[in-house]
């Protein structure tokens, strides 16, 4: 057990509530402050961006126990389902026979976490948002505005769980040798819903994360227990077909007309929601370090915010959380080592997370409806079930393992060299499960 330290947290979201149960089940006083109303006390439909939880994920919600109230909230997805017009939906499996990635509304988990956190001991103060904080003292100053009185609140360590536009990390940026940056990616994401049918039942597969890639952009639809789907609609913010260049209703509707024609009239209100619901922009911020001495840590989007798509952001954060508690564990009350230690090891996989993530935007709306690019995966499948100790596709070593994505990244560059040679080979298409193949990804391998 440690020493009891009184911790603040900023931030209710995910990682802050995780955290905070992580840490109260260590013995420590937790109060989480958040700038939020309390999302239990928001009225809500039920439906919110839905998040894909993996292995990382459920694994830091194992380790401290509360994985089975999560997994009632969760959908099981084990295959894309990709709409290409013209042609009927086909499926690809994502991993193994039972190996899937789960749908689960943020909203509904944010709540449940924070209900299971407070049953632990944790103290909640909503509507409180942190204006100021003294890195050596580990003092948090919140307040209604900047300009407002403030109030002072003393603690022995705190933690900066409050996203991708940190406050205690802008605060951080003011050292000397911090580093930081930030970069937008030129597409933005708008969501849209499929409510369920009248009998209650989903309105497409709801074990599958459908995809209508169309080159420069994309829909996906992922399913809620509610019966229906939530669709995020991602596009460029600019150029010929846009966001910008949809400024009227009748634009929207001859938009889905024109490129998602199967689903335009399952999605509800589409030209009324397309206008109401909010274009979001999507952001990679780095940064160093992560700690001061042992006072204070930034964990989750605050650290590291990626663009999603990998569906790893919320994975990444939480195994923040699960390696700072084994650090815990190893290093006890040492918590200038804790930090010290927790920075090294996660910065390189934040980075390289951030790298496969950006690449994964490519991949998903230009290249998982190219030919070659599925020959690609159609070899790679083969050949690592016939040699699943030679060969672990890079999905599957990012969503199905526990090991640093920094080791995916290194790994997932190799066997992209491999396949480039690969598919140099003539006639290809014919001969891609030929024993021939086989020899030569082998041969690859060991030169590599
Ligand atoms: C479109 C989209 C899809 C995504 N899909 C996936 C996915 O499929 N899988 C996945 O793993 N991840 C996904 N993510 C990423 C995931 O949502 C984030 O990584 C995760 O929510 C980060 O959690 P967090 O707790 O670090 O930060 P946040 O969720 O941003 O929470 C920060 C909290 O801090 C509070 N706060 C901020 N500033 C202050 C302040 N000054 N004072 C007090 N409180 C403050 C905020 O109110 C908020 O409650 C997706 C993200 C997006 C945008």
């Amino acid at each position: 057990m440690q020493q009891t330290k009184n911790i603040a947290i900023i931030g209710s979201g995910l990682v802050g509530s995780l955290l905070a149960i992580y840490l109260i089940k260590r013995g420590h006083e937790v109060t989480v402050f958040d700038r939020r109303k309390d999302v239990r006390t928001i009225e809500f439909s039920g439906r919110s961006i839905n998040l894909a939880m993996s292995n990382r994920g459920w694994y830091a919600l194992r380790k401290v126990g509360i994985e089975e109230e999560i997994r009632k909230i969760a959908l099981p997805l084990d295959k894309r389902a990709m709409h290409v017009n013209e042609k009927p939906v086909y499926f690809q499996k994502y991993g193994k026979e039972g190996e899937a990635i789960f749908s689960i509304s943020r909203g509904v988990l944010n709540r449940k976490m924070i209900d299971l956190a407070e049953e632990a001991g944790v103290v909640f103060k909503f509507e409180e948002k942190v204006w100021d904080i003294n890195l050596a003292e580990a003092t948090i100053f919140t307040g209604e505005s900047e300009k407002s009185e403030w109030e002072e609140y003393q603690f022995d360590i705190v933690f900066g769980a409050d996203g991708a536009f940190s406050r205690v990390r802008h605060k951080m940026q003011r050292q000397s040798r911090f580093n930081y940056s930030q970069f937008f990616i030129d597409v933005g994401y708008k969501e849209l819903t499929i409510p369920a049918n009248a009998d209650g039942s989903h309105k497409l597969d709801n074990a599958s994360f459908h995809i209508w890639p169309r080159g420069e952009f994309m829909l996906i639809a992922m399913p809620n227990l509610d019966g229906s789907f939530t669709c995020t609609l991602f596009l460029p913010f600019e150029g010929e077909v846009s966001f910008e260049s949809i400024k009227t209703e009748r634009d929207a509707e001859t938009f889905f007309a024109t490129y998602f024609p199967d689903i335009i009239n399952d999605i509800s209100n589409l030209t009324r929601d397309f206008f109401k619901n909010p274009t979001s922009a999507m952001v990679t911020m780095k940064c160093f370090p992560w700690t001061y001495y042992d006072k204070v840590a930034l964990v989750g989007d605050s650290a590291h915010a990626i663009v999603p798509f990998y569906g790893q952001g919320m994975n990444a954060g939480f195994e923040d959380i699960s390696v700072l508690d084994d650090l815990m564990e190893a290093y006890g009350d040492d918590w200038e080592h804790i930090f010290m230690e927790y920075q090294n090891l996660r910065k390189p996989n934040a980075d390289a997370i951030a790298e496969l993530s950006y690449r994964n935007f490519i991949e998903m709306s230009s290249k998982t409806a190219n030919p070659e690019f599925l020959l690609r995966k159609k070899i790679e499948k083969h050949f690592s079930e016939k040699h699943p100790e030679h060969w672990i596709p890079l999905y599957s070593r990012v969503t199905f393992s526990d090991k640093p994505y920094a080791d995916a990244l290194a790994i997932g560059d190799q066997q992209r060299a491999i396949m480039d040679e690969v598919m140099k080979l003539e006639k290809i298409e014919q001969r891609w499960d030929s024993k021939e193949v086989e020899n030569l990804i082998l041969e690859l391998l060991v030169k590599n």
